[in-house]
């Protein structure tokens, strides 16, 4: 009699095991705060900021908060920039900081947007990172210190450096639009 239970049992769960990946509508990008309504964004302002997280969280996306603040990374292969080829400049989403040009990136089929050099020696900076158990280098924003990516030493001449970045820290600004 028991086991007759257990085996109408497995039935019963194992369609609904099935059923559990439930559609997580696609997390599509909760735009709480626009860039208008961020004070701190500016293209041409090259002071350094030193905000605390929790002023931060106030004026930005909550993705974009997510990666430049609490370090966190985005799918490979989901981000709006992993492989665009156009023609611009690529500046940090959190503070409008000039990070990289369209001439240094290239296709490393990663799944991220990846660059060989920055735009200047100033636009980033690096910090030692040992979580999740590698030594890697950290690639943050020189102006805000927002998290953006890591840097590899497998890139592409005439640096060899692969700096390998989120999409969604990223602003990119096309040239041909600016004309
Ligand atoms: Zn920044």
């Amino acid at each position: 009699m028991k086991m007759i239970q257990k085996f109408l049992l497995a039935f019963i769960l194992i369609p609904s095991l099935g059923c559990s990946q439930t559609n997580q509508d696609e997390n599509t990008k909760t735009m709480t705060v626009s860039k208008n309504e961020n004070p701190y964004y500016s293209k041409t302002d090259t002071t350094k900021l030193k905000l605390s997280n929790v002023e931060w969280k106030k004026v930005l996306p909550e993705d974009v908060y997510y990666i430049a603040r609490e370090k966190g990374t985005e799918r490979a292969f989901t981000g709006k920039y992993w492989d665009s080829e156009g023609l611009g400049n690529y500046y940090c989403a959190a503070c409008g900081n000039h990070l990289f040009i369209s001439d240094s990136k290239f296709s490393s089929q990663c799944g991220w947007p990846s660059f060989f050099e920055a735009i200047s020696v100033k636009s980033v900076e690096y910090n030692k990172d040992a979580t999740h158990g590698m030594i890697r280098t950290e690639v943050v924003c020189g102006r805000c210190g927002g998290h953006l990516g890591h840097i590899f030493d497998d890139g592409p001449p005439p640096t060899y450096k692969r700096f390998c970045m989120n999409s969604i820290v990223l602003d990119f600004e096309s040239i041909a639009e600016n004309d």
